[in-house]
This record gives structure tokens, sequence and C-alpha cells, in this order.
């Protein structure tokens, strides 16, 4: 009996030992269950935005410059590829027909594969847009390209954390009914001021809200004033939002301060480039906002002052001469938080989702 006693109990430390020594010896047999990614890829004032989700699927809204060093698409397939483990992307967005948005899609599509592309809308010679690149553009998205309106969806599947993206605003025309949080007769419209009709692409912009259970992320392109005060005037068919991709790399004829206000976002994230908008009264108007915890920004705006620009802290690439460090937002799997950090090795920022 006693020897049995000890037997157990010997067996029992052991078994203890070997579980416990298993987790000690192998931290990475246990990863947390996989949330939502999203990459603002730094293109030097213009716009790539990466989207991975859970189940592995991805969405590219953007995709920066051609160049003759293939800067953009090399940043874009370096991060798809080796951090986010990606063999292809399924979804791409143009968001509208600008270089800086579109231009190098024709050399990404040669170091990883698109499956789906979704614009705004077939152009007439008549319209604003780059008609060097949309030739280019035409050639690479054959059979394969879908005009997204606004209260389309693109078809990412969903797992236990619901997962929506929805397109709400695309060509001129806002979603009609309400898609967010919040939602309804907005108050900061009264006296709003509308500038000059934008007659340029900018203004056709494709917008999308991302939503992830109790996350919302808004994306909307290079959408001007006027377009983002249709989208929450006289009601907010938007309602509050998480993670804000600031408009049109910080410039002043878009980030209309009733769509901001109104929106409420926790956390802006700005695309901008060292030389390229970042405008002192969008960073300005971002800090005003009482339910902004962290603006950041891709560059540091080497033309303005430092107090001109968000907390040093929060700004990815310092030096007009960078090698492009990455902004990345992470969402918990359940969708209750997310985190925010810069580049690979960043210290992430933890934010509740609301
Ligand atoms: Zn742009």
């Amino acid at each position: 009996m006693k020897k049995e006693t000890a037997c157990n109990v010997s067996h029992g430390f052991r078994r203890a030992a070997i579980f416990i020594l298993a987790f000690a010896i192998s931290p990475n047999t246990y990863s947390a269950p996989k949330g939502l990614d999203i990459y603002f890829i730094d293109v030097e004032g213009g716009a790539a935005t990466l989207i991975v989700t859970p189940q592995g699927e991805s969405l590219l809204m953007d995709c920066g410059w051609k160049r003759d060093d293939l800067r953009d698409a090399k940043r874009i397939h370096d991060t798809a590829s080796r951090l986010a483990g990606l063999k292809k992307i399924d979804y791409f967005v143009t968001s509208h027909f600008h270089t800086d948005h579109f231009g190098s899609l024709s050399q990404l599509v040669e170091l990883i594969p698109i499956g789906k592309f979704y614009d705004h809308a077939l152009m007439q010679e008549s319209q604003e847009y780059d008609k060097k690149l949309y030739p280019e553009y035409l050639k690479v998205s054959e059979g394969k390209r879908q005009v997204l309106k606004a209260g389309d969806t693109i078809p990412l599947k969903s797992g236990k954390t619901p997962l929506k993206v929805i397109c709400v605003v695309s060509d001129g025309r806002g979603i009609p009914t309400p898609v967010g949080v919040g939602a309804g007769v907005n108050l900061y419209c009264k006296d709003a001021p509308m500038k000059a009709e934008d007659e340029s692409d900018n203004a056709k912009s494709i917008g999308l809200l991302v939503s992830y259970g109790d996350f919302e992320f808004l994306n909307l392109g290079d959408l001007t004033w006027n377009m983002e005060h249709q989208l929450v005037c006289p009601d907010n068919v938007l309602g509050k939002v998480d993670l804000y991709m600031v408009t049109h790399h910080g410039m002043n004829t878009s980030n209309n301060p009733v769509l901001v206000k109104t929106i409420q976002p926790t956390v802006s994230i700005m695309c901008n480039g060292a030389r390229k908008a970042g405008f002192p009264e969008s960073v300005a108007l971002l800090k005003s906002l009482p339910s902004l915890k962290a603006a950041y920004q891709l560059h540091r705006n080497v033309q303005t002052s430092e107090s001109e620009n968000t907390d040093k802290a929060l700004i990815a690439n310092w030096d007009e001469n960078c090698q492009g460090q990455f902004i990345k937002a992470s969402v918990a799997s359940n969708g209750k938080l997310y985190t925010v950090s810069i580049g690979e090795k960043g210290k992430p920022r933890k934010f509740p989702a609301e």
C-alpha cells in the first residue's frame, strides 16, 4: 500500500513535470487563435492597406506607385508573403484611378497572384484619371474585375466572430441605409461648410467599412470634402469607428471635420509621405478629438514643425530617407480589443474595440 502510494505520487509528479516542461520548452506549439490583421504598408505618400483574415484570406486596398526599382510592389510582396504568409492576394480594391493608388499593380502581379479586382467604374475618356496606367489595369484585371457599388460586400469568409466588409461609398454615391453602430441624425451637420465641387477621381473613391466583432475600421481612399459631408449629413450612416485611416493622406481637401468628429475614432493612421500631405490642420483636428487615444503617421512631415506632427513615438518613419516601416493593427480573435504597432519590432499599444 505504502509502495503503491509512493508510486502514484511519483507518477503524478512526473506527468505534471512533463506537462510543465512541454509548455516551457516549446512555446511555439501554443499559438493564440488568429484574429484580423491590417497592415498599413509604407508606399511613401500613396496607399496600400493589406487585410488578412483569421481564415487566411486577404484583401489589398490600393498598391502605391509604379517605380523602376519596384519599391512599392516589393514592400507589399514582402509584407504579404514573409510576414502574413500569403501565397496569393484574394481581392484587390482600387479605391480610385490615381497613380499613388494603383500604380504598382502591373509589377505586383508579377510577384504574387491576385484573384479578383474591384473598382468604382469603367472609366470614360472625358473623366479625370491616370490615363497612362489605366490600360495596364484593364489588362491585368481582364476577366476578373467587378464594379463595387455602395452597399455591396466583399465575400470574405466569416468565422465565429462575424467579419463583414461593406462598401459605403463608390463612384460618388454613398450607402443609403445606416451600417454602423451609433448611426442616426447628426447634430454636427448644422452650418458645416461645403467646398467647390471636386471633379477629380478622388470624389469617386471607394470607401470600405470593415467590421470584425465589436471592431470597426474605415478606409475612404482619397474621398473629398463634399462627399464626406454626404456620408454623415443630415444622417450619419457610418456610425462610430474604432480605427480610422486618415483620408487622402491627411490632405486638407479631405478630412472634413464634420465626418471626422462624427465617426469618433479611437485610433487614426495617416498614410502620408515625408513631403506629401500630413497637413497641420488635419493633425490638429485629430489631436482635438475627445475620442482619440493615438494618432499614428507613416511619416513625419519634414516640411512642418515637430508640434505640427503627431507624437514622435507614433511616427513609423522619422527620417525622409527611411526603410519604409509599416504600421500594423491586430484585432483579437473575439473582436473585442486590438493592438497597433510600428514595424516588426514596435511595442504594441492596446485599445478596446467599442
Ligand atoms: Zn492618394
